[in-house]
């Protein structure tokens, strides 16, 4: 589904990401993991077209998205994302929150919008909340409405970049559990995630970046039970 070949980003002097190859087949989760600085932001930006790229290719679905003639809107129509810090409009309800791009972006009519939201803001028990504004709803809450927005469209992808680390430990839980439910429903999805029994757990893959390189990769029970570069056992050494 998506495809990264020798994809190199700079920053001035700063090699961020240095020719990356990756993957991610259609249904598949995986997860991004790596030293802070590594390039797992700056390459989900990349994906998602919100980062120049100095050499290489990104083809979705067969289409080459890092063409500069693509249609960026377009793309990212077709990708759901979802960051670290939430970024809900904080004067719009859940509800209007979750229907917007939808609505505007997707031409989804008012009615299918709202009827959609409410179905999945009640399976992930929201229901009560639709009203409300981001600012009266838990930190674990407002990550949640974030996700359903993202998917509200049924995005092809959906890009997850560390959307459990801003919250308070008591709320991680909650989180994970709605990435798990979408990915045990096929969702495809790309994660970076410092979260590494998660990442264990429901990853299919887990891809290991090191200053910009993909190093190693493979299943997890592969990646963490017996890693083959030094680099990163000495990452995991970390989470032990
Ligand atoms: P973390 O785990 O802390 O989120 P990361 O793996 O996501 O780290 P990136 O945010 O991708 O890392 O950053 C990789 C490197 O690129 C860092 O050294 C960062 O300072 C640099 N960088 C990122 N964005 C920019 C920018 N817009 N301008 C200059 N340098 C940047
Ligand atoms: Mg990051």
């Amino acid at each position: 589904l998506l495809s990264l070949s020798g994809v190199r980003c700079d920053f001035g002097e700063r090699q961020v990401l240095r020719g990356i190859d990756l993957d991610v087949d259609r249904h598949e989760v995986v997860a991004l993991v790596g030293a802070s600085g590594s390039g797992k932001s700056t390459l989900l930006r990349t994906v998602n077209l919100l980062e120049h790229i100095d050499d290489g290719r990104i083809l979705l679905g067969g289409e080459d998205i890092s063409d500069p003639r693509a249609d960026a809107d377009r793309v990212r129509s077709r990708i759901g994302a979802v960051f670290q810090h939430y970024n809900l409009f904080p004067h719009l309800s859940v509800l209007e929150n979750v229907t917007l791009a939808a609505r505007l972006v997707h031409r989804m009519p008012r009615l299918a919008a709202e009827e959609r939201a409410r179905e999945l803001l009640d399976s992930i028990g929201l229901a009560e909340h639709t009203g409300a504004f981001p600012d009266r709803l838990s930190g674990g809450q407002q990550q949640r409405v974030a996700i359903v927005r993202a998917i509200m469209t049924e995005p092809e992808l959906l890009l997850l970049d560390e959307v459990t680390s801003a919250l308070d430990p008591e709320l991680v839980g909650e989180v994970l559990e709605l990435v798990r439910r979408l990915a045990g429903e096929g969702t495809t999805i790309l994660m970076a995630t410092h979260e590494m029994a998660f990442a264990r757990e429901v990853a299919d893959r887990v891809v290991f970046l090191d200053e910009g390189r993909v190093l190693e990769q493979g299943p997890p029970a592969e990646f963490f039970g017996a890693p083959r570069e030094a680099r990163t056992r000495e990452f995991l050494a970390r989470f032990l």
